[in-house]
């Protein structure tokens, strides 16, 4: 019996055939709460946990992204600071930068926010951060960490958000036929890792993908990271799957003031009727990803002052 008294409730009230929402807001909170405990642990010992975020250029949305993360820092209790670099930096400026950052003992995470302008190569300023400040987890020692199963390094933020919100919703992981539709090296890649870590069956489909709509019927677990505004459309959901909506897309609305909304890569209406729970865009994965972020720097404070 893994509900509580008012889960049982809300189940009650729910109508046939909507699914239950996973609430990335609450999840997020959770794990920020958590976090700022262990900060005020840390800063009892003299340390403040601090992360280093690099910008080149001014994306409008990585300037969005970048203001958020620097923020719930500093609500957080820790050091967030954001190095701003023209787009007309060199690659080899920025990589000094990163050589700085990464012999500055008050750093403790160091994140390069992408996409960088095309004249700079992103493996390698990836590669140059050193693994143990990569709170990104995106450096190949991370990877390679989280590929063979080895938990002393960094999970990428986003997958590892998605592994939290299924496990605390009481999905059950162990021998679950999990579908990633996506194979990025950010989502997809080491969601898969996730996966097959906690004992699900996974498949991972992807633009070459054939017959993707029998592939993904086949998910008790369905996570879309595609990048295709509300593509997953119930006809490709199993009744009663779980499905996890990573995409965020802005699409025209009039009704906006800014022209645009955002939505994920499931059409949500549709598929919330069919599904037996859901994460909804936004309030959802994207909000667990910072929370992530958050939890990664702590740690890398607490290995490094070890
Ligand atoms: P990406 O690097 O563009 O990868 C997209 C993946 O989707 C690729 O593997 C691609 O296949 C596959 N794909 C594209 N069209 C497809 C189709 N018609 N059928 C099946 N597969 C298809 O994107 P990403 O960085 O992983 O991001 C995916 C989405 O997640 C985006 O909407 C992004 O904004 C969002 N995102 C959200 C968060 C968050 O915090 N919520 C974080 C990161 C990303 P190929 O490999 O064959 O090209």
């Amino acid at each position: 019996m893994r509900h509580g008294r008012w889960n049982l409730l809300a189940e009650a009230s729910r109508p046939a055939g909507t699914a239950e929402l996973i609430d990335g807001t609450a999840l997020a909170d959770r794990v920020c709460r958590e976090t700022a405990a262990r900060v005020t642990v840390l800063k009892a010992r003299g340390v403040t946990p601090g992360l280093t975020v690099i910008l080149v250029g001014d994306d409008a949305a990585s300037t969005v992204y970048v203001g958020s993360k620097e923020k719930t820092c500093l609500d957080l209790g820790m050091n967030g600071e954001t190095i701003h670099m023209l787009v007309s930096a060199t690659e080899q400026e920025l990589l000094s930068v990163v050589d700085t950052l990464n012999d500055d003992p008050a750093v403790h995470g160091i994140l390069v926010q992408m996409p960088l302008p095309k004249h700079m190569n992103a493996d390698a300023v990836i590669r140059r951060i050193k693994p143990e400040k990569d709170v990104d987890g995106f450096h190949p020692v991370n990877v390679g960490k989280l590929s063979i199963g080895q938990d002393d390094g960094f999970v990428p933020c986003t997958p590892n958000g998605v592994r939290y919100m299924l496990e605390k919703s009481g999905v059950e992981l162990r021998g679950a036929e999990c579908v990633i539709v996506g194979r990025s090296n950010i989502v997809g890649k080491p969601m898969a890792a996730l996966m097959i870590a906690a004992d699900a069956t996974v498949t991972v489909a992807h633009s070459r993908t054939r017959n993707l709509a029998a592939v993904t019927r086949r998910a008790d677990i369905l996570i879309a990271a595609v990048g295709r505004a509300q593509m997953i459309t119930a006809d490709m959901v199993k009744p009663g799957a779980v499905v996890v909506d990573v995409g965020m897309n802005r699409i025209p609305d009039a009704s906006k003031k800014s022209g645009t909304r955002l939505v994920g890569d499931v059409d949500f209406d549709c598929v919330r009727r069919v599904a037996s729970k859901i994460t909804p865009v936004p309030g959802g994965v994207g909000k667990m990803t910072i929370a992530m972020l958050m939890q990664n720097t702590v740690r890398a404070a607490e290995m490094q002052s070890q």
